[in-house]
C-alpha cells in the first residue's frame, strides 16, 4: 500500500486496523464475504471524524482497487460484476459503477459512477459532494453520468460530471465520446 507518512496497516483477524504514529488507532476496515460469494469492505471511522476520515477513505479506496484488480487478472470465465448489496442501512443510496481496468497492466485508468435519475446541474453537483471524499482519494479519473437528455440511444447525450482528479464542470456528452476517452486512457497508460 502506498500510505501517507505515519500512518501504518495492520491486519487483526477479519480487519485492517489504522494507525497513526504507531498506537493511535483512528480507523478500520473489516472484511467479510456476502452470501452471495461477494467479498465486502466496511470502513470505520474513529473521534475525531473530520481529522480521520481521509485517511480511512485512502486505505479502503486501495484495498477495494487492489481487489479489482485481482478480478481484472482473472480469466473472462471467472470474471463477474459484484451482485448489489442487500440489508443496508435504512437511507443509505446505493450507485452503481464500472472501473476499467489497463488492457496492458490491469492497473485502474478510470471509474464511472452512474446516478441516471440525476436530470439537472444542481442535482450532478449534489452527487459530486458525496462522492467528495472518494474523488480526492483516487488516483485515477472518475466521472458521474447523469440522465439523457432524450430516450433514443443513438444520439442521446448524458450529463456528465468529472469529479476525479479536479472537479469539473457539468457538461452534456454522447456515450461514445466518454468511450473514446476511455480507450485514449488505456491506450496511454503504460
Ligand atoms: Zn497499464
Amino acid at each position: 500500500m502506498n500510505l501517507p507518512p505515519g500512518i501504518s496497516v495492520k491486519r487483526q483477524g477479519n480487519a485492517y486496523v489504522i494507525f497513526r504514529n504507531r498506537h493511535e488507532r483512528i480507523g478500520s476496515i473489516v472484511i467479510s464475504g456476502t452470501p452471495l460469494g461477494d467479498t465486502q469492505l466496511q470502513p470505520y471511522v474513529e473521534e475525531p471524524q473530520d481529522k480521520n476520515k481521509q485517511i480511512v477513505a485512502l486505505v479502503a479506496q486501495q484495498m477495494s482497487d487492489a481487489l479489482l484488480v485481482h478480478v481484472a487478472k482473472k480469466p473472462d470465465y471467472l470474471r463477474r460484476d459484484a451482485f448489489p448489496p442487500n440489508n443496508l442501512p435504512a437511507g443509505t443510496e446505493v450507485f452503481e459503477n464500472k472501473v476499467f481496468p489497463c488492457s496492458k497492466c490491469n492497473q485502474i485508468v478510470a471509474k464511472l459512477v452512474f446516478s441516471w435519475a440525476s436530470a439537472s446541474i444542481e442535482e450532478m453537483e449534489t452527487i459530486g459532494k458525496k462522492f467528495e471524499l472518494e474523488a480526492s482519494v483516487s488516483d485515477y479519473p472518475v466521472w458521474i453520468l447523469g440522465a439523457p437528455d432524450c430516450d433514443k440511444d443513438d444520439i442521446a447525450k448524458h450529463l456528465t460530471l468529472q469529479i476525479a482528479p479536479k472537479k469539473g464542470k457539468v457538461y452534456w456528452e454522447h456515450p461514445d465520446d466518454m468511450n473514446k476517452r476511455l480507450i485514449e486512457l488505456d491506450d496511454n497508460h503504460c
